[in-house]
């Protein structure tokens, strides 16, 4: 499968923070074509293990949250409109008039919207304010609370934009969840490159949950693994639209990024500061591929590598995207030449590693 296609499917997949089991069982079956093998731990991460030929070699975890953001129902009305809560870092200013999906206890995935108040009766001073998440409702056309509990939706229940997925000019696309299917498409394409040409170092390659949740996935995979190397593949902010052109260089199309700094800086103290070894390997890889690389340094960003490196004795992390924009919006924008350049650096990078490289910071 070419990696537009694989991007597609996996973009098109609903998965929720909590609720990633068919995002889950798609990357095991499409990981199993290239790993040694493939399992599914206690809380949902899928585990690939390609073996590799030297036992000396430091043993590298390659991981993308396979995850998304959403929503959580908090009140179901009398009238059978739902009331919801944030699952993740939802832009409130996208929301009212979205088409949504809403998974009931048997999973399935029920269409619904958001409410918005007909524009006829919309008074002036309403149209240039935003609506807090918790003062929306949604409408999946129930007329009760009692047919929306036949439904099998009750409180608890997630909801996320309704799955979608386009092609834009060239290689660009847009939809939802790019971030983070676009890492998980290159984890699969590493995977791909990895199999044909074994590397010395075991690698692992971990679809992640619960990132846009706590962060915290991935690190109970690190902690089963326990790698002396972790590679985490995310979305970089792309800085080329008029709003952001001043703030960020990163651009679509210009090639993936190593992130140099991270911090989430709005309540979670914590974020990644990259192994200096591990940065100049990636710069080195890209090289030697003939393929740009970009930089980025995010304040307001944190991925999961964060959490990654307090695992075991301290793992040497390197977090490397590929530019997104209008990020968490249901029509985020990349371009899948990145993507693709992405699994081909990381491969390189792979590749290189042996015996002699320092896991220490210094
Ligand atoms: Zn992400």
């Amino acid at each position: 499968m070419d990696i537009l296609s694989l991007l597609e499917s996996l973009m098109l997949l609903p998965a929720p923070s909590g609720y990633e089991k068919e995002m889950a069982y798609f990357l095991k079956d499409t990981l199993s074509q290239y790993a040694d093998e493939v399992q599914i731990d206690r809380i949902g991460n899928v585990i690939a293990r390609i073996g590799g030929t030297d036992k000396t070699s430091p043993s590298v975890m390659v991981f993308a949250h396979m995850d998304q953001l959403g929503f959580i129902t908090r009140k179901i009305e009398a009238d059978g409109y739902l009331q919801v809560d944030r699952l993740g870092g939802i832009p409130e200013k996208v929301l009212p008039g979205l088409k949504l999906v809403v998974r009931s206890g048997d999973g399935h995935f029920h269409p619904a919207v958001i409410g918005i108040k007909s524009h006829h009766a919309t008074q002036p001073e309403e149209k240039y304010k935003v609506d807090p998440v918790t003062s929306l409702f949604i409408d999946l056309g129930a007329k009760s609370d009692r047919q929306v509990w036949e439904m099998g939706i009750d409180i608890g229940c997630p909801a996320i934009y309704r799955p979608s997925f386009e092609k834009l000019q060239g290689s660009r696309i847009c939809g939802t969840a790019v971030d983070n299917r676009g890492g998980c498409a290159s984890l699969v394409r590493t995977a791909s490159l990895l199999h044909r040409n074994r590397p010395k170092s075991d690698v692992y390659f971990v679809g992640t949950v619960w990132e846009e949740f706590n962060l915290r996935g991935a690190a109970v995979a690190a902690r089963a693994i326990r790698p002396d190397i972790a590679l985490c593949l995310d979305v970089v902010l792309s800085g080329d639209t008029p709003d952001l052109r001043n703030r960020f260089e990163a651009g679509l199309g210009e090639g993936p990024a190593i992130n140099l700094y991270t911090f989430h800086g709005r309540g979670t103290l914590n974020g990644t500061l990259p192994h200096e070894g591990l940065v100049k390997l990636a710069l080195k890889s890209a090289e030697d591929a003939g393929l740009p690389i970009q930089r980025s340094a995010t304040l307001g960003v944190i991925t999961d590598s964060a959490y990654v490196q307090l695992e075991g004795a301290g793992v040497a992390v390197l977090d490397l995207g590929f530019p997104a924009r209008y990020t968490h919006s249901p029509v985020e924008v990349c371009d899948v030449l990145d993507l693709e350049n992405l699994s081909q650096i990381v491969s390189t990078m792979v590749q290189q590693l042996d015996s002699r490289f320092s896991l220490n910071r210094y």
